[in-house]
C-alpha cells in the first residue's frame, strides 16, 4: 500500500475538493483505483472487451445476451458478477441497447443492492455526490425523465426492489449524479472506450490549466501530477476540451456541471486570440463544417472526408493560420483521411503543420500532444525519415513518462519505436 498523499478538504467557493499532503513532482502517481461501476461505450460494444476494455476484432460473445464481448475466457469469468443481472436485461431488450448512462446506472443499482455498507472505502460516497437536480433546466429534466423510463423498461426483467436502494438514491437522482460525475474511460490513444464512476475522483475540481491528469490502463484510473504541486495546493483536472476559447469552455461547464469557471485562463481569456486568429468569416465556415466532417470520419467515408477537408484547406489556408483551433481540427481530420487512404506524404505534411499549435496549447505535458507526436513519428519512420522520427518519438516519450508513466503499454510502444529507429540509424 502506497502512502496517501492527498486529502479531502473544502475548497473556497467550490465546495469539496482534494489537496496535496506534501509537495508532488511531475509524473508522480497521486492515486490509482478501479471503478465502482463502469460499462463499455456503445460505439465500442463490438470491439472492446467488457472486462479489460482491450480492443480487438475477434472477441467472443456472451451466449446469453449476445451483446457482451470478451477477449478471453478468463475475462468473461471475471466480468460475470457484474454482468449476471445485466445479461438478462440486455437479452430482454434486444435488439435495442440502452445508452451508456442507463447501462451504467443499472450496474450501479445492482451493485448498491448487493453491497453491504462496510464495502465503502471511498473518500466520497455516491450518496454525497451532487445531482444538481435543482440547477437543471426544464429541458434537461425532461431528458432525465425519459432516460428514467428507459431504465425502468431495461430493469423490468430483473425485478429489482428499488425501494431497498439507500435513501436519496432513486433512479432519477442516480442518473443525474452519473451525468455530472462519471468519467470517460479513454485508452492510451485517447479513444473513449467506456464510462465509469470513480467516487473519490469526483472530488477533483476543474481548472482549464490543471495540475493533474487522469490516465487509464484498461479500467484502472491513475491520477498523475503534470507540474510541481506544492503541499496543500488543490489538485485539479480538466473536465472539458482545452482546445476551445474561454467563452465556449465556460458555457459547456455551466451546461454540464453547473458552475462558472473562474480559473486563471478563463479570467484572462488566455490564448483566445490565438485560438480564433485569422479571418473570421473564413474560420466560421470551417467551424460550421467540422460536425459534418467528424460524421464522415466516424462512418469511415475517407474519400469524401479527404475531398471536403482539402477543399476547405485550399480555400482558407491563406487567411486562417494553423493555430486557429478549427483549422487545427481540420488538419487532424485531413491527416486521418490521408492515413486511411495510404497517402502518407500528405498526412505527414498536415501532421507537421499541427505540431506547432499543439505545442502552443498544451504547454504542460499533455497526452494529446504525445499522441500527435506519436502519429507524426510513425509516419516519419515509415517514410524513412529516421532522424525526424527519432526526434518525434523522443519528445513523445518524455511527455508520456509524465502523463502515462513508464510502465504504460503505449509508453512501451514508443520506447520500442525509438530503439528501432536508433538501430536503423546505426546501420546507415
Ligand atoms: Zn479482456
Ligand atoms: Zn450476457
Ligand atoms: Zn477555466
Amino acid at each position: 500500500m502506497e502512502a496517501v498523499i492527498m486529502e479531502r478538504f473544502i475548497s473556497e467557493g467550490k465546495g469539496n475538493g482534494l489537496r496535496a499532503l506534501r509537495e508532488i513532482k511531475p509524473g508522480e502517481v497521486i492515486y490509482s483505483c478501479k471503478p465502482f461501476a463502469f460499462c463499455v461505450a456503445r460505439d465500442f460494444l463490438k470491439t472492446a472487451c467488457q472486462s479489460c476494455l482491450k480492443r480487438g476484432e475477434s472477441l467472443s460473445r456472451c451466449s446469453q445476451c449476445k451483446t457482451a464481448r470478451y477477449c478471453s475466457v478468463q475475462c468473461q469469468k471475471q466480468a460475470w458478477p457484474d454482468h449476471k443481472r445485466e445479461c438478462k436485461c440486455l437479452k430482454h431488450l434486444q435488439p435495442r441497447i440502452p445508452t451508456d448512462s442507463v447501462r451504467l446506472v443499472a450496474r450501479i443499482i445492482f451493485k448498491l443492492l448487493s453491497q453491504s455498507e462496510s464495502d465503502q472505502e471511498e473518500l466520497y460516497s455516491i450518496a454525497e455526490h451532487q445531482s444538481h437536480l435543482a440547477d437543471m433546466s426544464e429541458e434537461k429534466k425532461e431528458g432525465l425523465k425519459h432516460l428514467c423510463t428507459t431504465l425502468q423498461v431495461y430493469l423490468a426483467e430483473e425485478n429489482c426492489d428499488l425501494s431497498r436502494l439507500p435513501s436519496g438514491l432513486d433512479p432519477v437522482s442516480l442518473l443525474a449524479r452519473v451525468t455530472c460525475n462519471c468519467f470517460s474511460i479513454s485508452d492510451g490513444e485517447l479513444q473513449d472506450v467506456g464510462v465509469g464512476l470513480y467516487p473519490s475522483m469526483s472530488l477533483l475540481n476543474h481548472d482549464c490549466q490543471p495540475n493533474c491528469i487522469m490516465m487509464f490502463e484498461g479500467k484502472r484510473l491513475t491520477l498523475r501530477a503534470v507540474r510541481v504541486i506544492r503541499s496543500a495546493e488543490e489538485l485539479t483536472i480538466s473536465y472539458t476540451d482545452i482546445l476551445a476559447p474561454s467563452k465556449d469552455r465556460r458555457s459547456q461547464l455551466q451546461e454540464q456541471y453547473h458552475f462558472r469557471c473562474e480559473c486563471k485562463r478563463c479570467s484572462t481569456e488566455d490564448k483566445d486570440c490565438e485560438m480564433l486568429s485569422g479571418e473570421k468569416s473564413a474560420w466560421t465556415s470551417i467551424k460550421d463544417s467540422i460536425h459534418h466532417l467528424e460524421q464522415l470520419q466516424s462512418e469511415q467515408h475517407w474519400d469524401e472526408l479527404l475531398k471536403e477537408s482539402q477543399a476547405l484547406l485550399h480555400r482558407h489556408s491563406d487567411v486562417v493560420p494553423d493555430r486557429n483551433i478549427y483549422m487545427l481540427r481540420l488538419l487532424d481530420l485531413a491527416m486521418d483521411a490521408c492515413i486511411s487512404l495510404d497517402d502518407y506524404e500528405t498526412a505527414l505534411e498536415y501532421g507537421n503543420r499541427a505540431l506547432g499549435p499543439y505545442k502552443l496549447y498544451f504547454s504542460d505535458p499533455h497526452p494529446s500532444r504525445a499522441v500527435e507526436l506519436l502519429r507524426v513519428g510513425k509516419l516519419q519512420h515509415f517514410l524513412g525519415r529516421l532522424e525526424e522520427a527519432r526526434g518525434s518519438f523522443t519528445q513523445a516519450y518524455s511527455i508520456m513518462s509524465v502523463t502515462h508513466g513508464a510502465a504504460h503499454a503505449l509508453t512501451n510502444q514508443v520506447q520500442r519505436r525509438l530503439s528501432e529507429c536508433q538501430a536503423e540509424l546505426n546501420t546507415l
